[in-house]
């Protein structure tokens, strides 16, 4: 297994061989790679508040958990993050709507 080219190569490329890609088929490699399944934000959301149904929660589980969505996983992060922002900067939130309202200002000036 030291020869050939191994991995080398998957790149942007799409001409590869099939072999290493039906090697490579596993669920959790199709779901990393397509995000086929990936549930909302706001699923995400409420599977970690504990809000979800028992059948869509362990949906969810099995994806963050069992397939290992990095993307879900960095969702769930920045879900937290972003919670944590919430109750320390309430400033962040007038900001962002100064600037809302700019943008929205300035977009009207155009035309
Ligand atoms: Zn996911």
């Amino acid at each position: 297994m030291n020869e050939g080219t191994g991995w080398a190569g998957t790149g942007a490329d799409d001409d590869g061989s099939d072999e290493d890609r039906a090697l490579a088929f596993t669920v959790s490699t199709v779901w990393r790679e397509q995000r086929v399944s990936c549930p909302h934000l706001d699923i995400l959301r409420a599977w970690r508040d504990g809000a979800l149904a028992a059948e869509a929660a362990e949906f969810v589980a099995f994806h963050v958990q069992e397939a290992g969505c990095p993307y879900c996983s960095a969702s769930l992060d920045e879900l937290t993050a972003r919670d944590d922002d919430a109750r320390e900067a309430p400033m962040q939130d007038l900001r962002d709507r100064i600037l809302r309202s700019t943008v929205g200002a300035l977009r009207s000036q155009r035309k």
